[in-house]
């Protein structure tokens, strides 16, 4: 779970206002846009990479990302609450660690689950998924496994209906 006030470059007790004030001056910084015509301004800069390039697109994902969960008062109340749950399940030892993908999504109950070894079951919301909520503790027993997600920019390439390679470690 990443914590989105650092992505940021902010902190918990920021304004909205604050907080869209550091984003626009990241957007500044990785628009995508912006660097494409950073590019093709400077058409022998060999430093501007399309490598750079990517990684500037992926950061951009990652911030605009936050400032969306951040700039809603519902998401971000909720994110400070799991944010919190988090750091006190970080005390429990992790079994292990399950790719989001892994989990098998229940459409009666709209919640993400994942089978844990006692019979029972790792559950995640809709709203965890969207949070990245990584320490998920079995409904039945006290096991603990740590949720893996994909990188935001293989996420965004799903959102456009691309196939994506998950590669398990
Ligand atoms: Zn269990």
């Amino acid at each position: 779970m990443e914590n989105l006030y650092e992505i940021l470059q902010s902190d918990p007790g920021a304004s909205t206002e604050q907080l869209r004030d550091s984003y626009k001056r990241l957007v500044r910084l990785y628009h995508p846009d912006k660097n494409l015509q950073t590019l093709l301004l400077s058409n022998n800069h060999e430093t501007s990479s399309a490598t750079e390039n990517t990684q500037n697109a992926d950061k951009f994902i990652i911030i605009d990302r936050a400032w969306k969960i951040l700039s809603d008062p519902e998401l971000r109340s909720q994110f400070d609450a799991k944010w919190h749950d988090r750091n006190l399940a970080q005390e429990l030892p992790i079994q292990d660690e399950v790719l989001f993908e892994d989990f098998d999504y229940t459409d009666e109950e709209k919640v993400y689950l994942f089978p844990c070894r006692c019979g029972g079951y790792y559950v995640l919301s809709e709203l965890d998924s969207q949070l990245h909520f990584d320490i998920v503790c079995c409904e039945t027993c006290s096991l603990t496994i740590k949720v893996l997600y994909k990188s935001a920019y293989s996420e965004f390439e799903l959102q456009k209906g691309k196939p994506v390679n998950i590669q398990k470690n």
